[in-house]
């Protein structure tokens, strides 16, 4: 089965007992017992529904894997994985990381003495430096955020490998569609399911999937014991929004490659940050080990623009945290996403007060060039740029 088709047949196809072309919604909290240790292979939903069970199935498909877990959140499935570790332990993370991983390491994690450091994760050199008895583990976002910086997913599971880490991919902004980190020798790969995987903005969900049946028998311990789970309602919505990831996926790119070009033409862009710009120093590795370049843009504005009026100046995108919608959004990543990351280091990641986050959505893209047109104008005074 090609994705296209897996992403619609892939995992529980329907209901084998109705009929029904989708998968119910099994509204339960419990499950009847045949007789004294006999069930129907469901004992209680904290450690197994029906509904989550063929999202599960479907996203371990997907990845290549053979074992998916869903969660509340994509924080939740972050959390259940760092719960693989134990005191004393140290893990390596991407130094543009999502803010809401790094806090929870920084702040919550710290409780329990698992430690962190922040890696240039395509700096080999600078990685083995740190390396000793206690780093069990490698965290990578690729393409990085905000900035989009680019690891090459092979060579460092190779070396992850060699030096006894695990190698954990967060791969949110680039869903299995276009990357599938597993293939590549990664053990375990994270998803927000509430971005792109679930595709329309209206439900929040983590995924994590594995190889290994050890790494599946932890996790699955760990998922029952703590119970961070994915409701059936919201199992269920996940599913209906993986069914339409390829054509979104191919939308969004379509749409980014136009605003992208828009963007670097225009006088009051600074810069462009996309890894499908020849120009991007990771382009050569992404064009190799992903099928695209993905639908998150990030720019620099000018000092002209009053980003105060910039940000209330559009009428199609909305400004907000999050991603991987339908509808395009824009988000400031030094208030919001990476508010939580201290100034000095959010200076040192450049994370500036001129850099926005575009996630670019499926409308009609000469709509979306208009809008952004209109929102410099309006917040610099200055007309007939652009276009
Ligand atoms: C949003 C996001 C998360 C956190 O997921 P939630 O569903 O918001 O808990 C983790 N990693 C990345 C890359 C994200 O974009």
């Amino acid at each position: 089965m090609r994705f296209e088709t897996k992403v619609i047949h892939g995992g529980i196809d329907g209901d084998v007992t109705t009929g029904a072309v989708s998968v119910p919604i099994y509204q339960t909290s419990t499950y009847k017992f045949i007789g004294l240790e006999e069930n129907k292979g469901y004992d209680y939903s904290r450690a197994g529904n029906p509904t989550r069970s063929a999202v599960e199935k479907l996203i371990a498909e997907m990845e290549g894997g053979s074992a998916g877990f869903a969660f509340a959140s994509g924080m939740a499935a972050i959390t259940a994985v760092l719960m693989l570790f134990k005191s004393g332990d140290k893990i390596l993370i991407s130094d543009n990381i999502y803010g809401g991983t790094y806090r929870v390491l920084d702040q919550i994690f710290n409780h329990f003495e698992i430690h962190y450091e922040m890696v240039d994760t395509n700096n080999l050199k600078e990685i083995e430096i740190l390396l000793g008895p206690t780093v069990k583990a490698i965290i990578v976002e690729t393409p990085t955020n905000p900035l989009l910086g680019i690891t090459d997913i092979e060579k460092l599971t190779q070396f992850a490998k060699e030096n006894n880490l695990l190698t954990i991919i967060d791969n949110t902004f680039m869903t299995p569609y276009l990357q599938r980190p597993l293939e590549m020798g990664a053990d375990i790969v994270l998803h927000s399911g509430t971005k792109y995987l679930g595709g329309h903005s209206d439900l929040l969900a983590g995924l994590v999937v594995v190889k290994e049946q050890k790494l599946a028998d932890q996790l699955y311990l760990i998922q029952k014991s703590t119970g961070g789970i994915l409701s059936p309602n919201d199992s269920w919505l996940l599913i209906r929004g993986i069914k339409t990831l390829a054509v979104r996926m191919d939308r969004h790119q379509v749409n980014s490659a136009g605003l992208v070009e828009f963007l670097q033409a225009h006088p009051l862009v600074e810069h462009v940050y996309y890894p499908g710009l020849l120009s991007h120093s990771g382009h050569d590795i992404q064009k190799r080990q992903a099928r695209g370049f993905g639908a998150i843009i990030s720019f620099v504005i000018n000092e002209k623009v009053d980003i105060k009026k910039f940000v209330k100046a559009f009428d199609i995108i909305t400004f907000g945290e999050s991603l991987g919608g339908v509808e395009s959004l824009l988000t400031h990543p030094e208030t919001m996403t990476h508010g939580a990351i201290p100034y000095e280091l959010r200076k040192k990641m450049g994370i500036s007060r001129n850099l926005f986050r575009l996630s670019v959505g499926i409308e009609n893209v000469d709509d979306l060039i208009l809008d952004i047109k209109n929102a410099f104008e309006a917040a610099s005074g200055q007309h007939n740029y652009g276009v």
